[in-house]
């Protein structure tokens, strides 16, 4: 059997003194989804900038695709990895963060063709033709040479969709992609990510919005002061949950 997708064993991470993520367990297996609920402070977003290298794990063990995050094994030795090998890792990993941080002066499909030119070498000409179909796959083949601020924030949102994908990754990560949308643009930023899921990406998903994780999540985790408290299918979890923890998270943010 291969491995999962991500499996962390006992994560820890402090900033100081602070202690924020407790020893968390959590296992996404490859093409499921998994929603991370919780409070805002309980860890959500530090650990989704653990698995993607924008921080370092201080205790236990975190693996995407069967690779410690961070450490490159050689027989039963463990060497730190390079800026360079972490670059090449982070690769392979798609992030979409509450804020879209679009390039400003490029246009959605510059936006959505610079990383494949500049990193991943592909000839412009091709890059150009994928990005397309990307624009197209999020529903914005019309607006391929808009700039963001000729586009609302849940067009932008779908570009950054399309930015992460044009690198053909096996896990996105999305932080409250949602989140800092006018309601009335959220769904139509929620069915990318759930055509997305369709089609049998990996993904994490920090979210608030219950009624997708519902109907698109494999797991449902809430997390509560740096631990998970409660993980399971979502049916359970978000429903009809056995912590008393989740039953008070979720009565107020239904
Ligand atoms: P969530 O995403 O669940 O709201 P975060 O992971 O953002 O939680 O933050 C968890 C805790 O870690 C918070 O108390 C936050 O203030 C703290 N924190 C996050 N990043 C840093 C940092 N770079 N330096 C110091 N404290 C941080
Ligand atoms: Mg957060």
């Amino acid at each position: 059997m291969s491995a999962p997708m991500v499996h962390a064993e006992g994560v820890r991470k402090r900033f100081g003194r602070l202690e924020v993520l407790k020893g968390v367990d959590l296992t996404v297996e490859r093409g499921q989804v998994c929603c991370l609920l919780g409070p805002s402070g309980s860890g959500k977003s530090t650990f989704l900038r653990c698995i993607n290298h924008l921080e370092k794990v201080d205790g236990g063990r975190l693996s995407v695709d069967g690779q410690l995050v961070g450490y490159r094994q050689e027989g039963t030795r463990l060497h730190e990895l390079r800026e360079r090998e972490v670059a090449e890792r982070r690769r392979d990993i798609g992030m979409v963060f509450q804020r879209f941080n679009l390039f400003p002066h490029m246009t959605a499909l510059e936006n959505v063709v610079e990383a494949p030119v500049r990193v991943a070498g592909l000839s412009r000409a091709t890059a150009r033709a994928e990005g397309l179909a990307l624009l197209d796959q999020v529903g914005l083949a019309d607006r391929a040479a808009h700039y963001p601020a000729q586009l609302s924030g849940g067009q932008q949102q779908r570009v950054a969709i399309a930015r992460a994908l044009a690198m053909r990754p096996k896990l996105m990560l999305f932080d409250e992609p949602t989140s800092a949308l006018d309601p009335e643009l959220v769904g139509d930023v929620l069915e990318v990510m759930r055509r997305l899921a369709d089609d049998g990406m990996t993904m994490v998903v920090v979210t608030h919005e219950i009624g997708f994780a519902r109907e698109v999540a494999d797991t449902a985790v809430f997390m509560d002061g740096g631990t998970v408290v409660e993980a399971g299918k979502p049916s359970t979890v978000l429903s009809d949950p056995e912590q008393e923890r989740t039953r008070a998270f979720l009565s107020k943010v239904l």
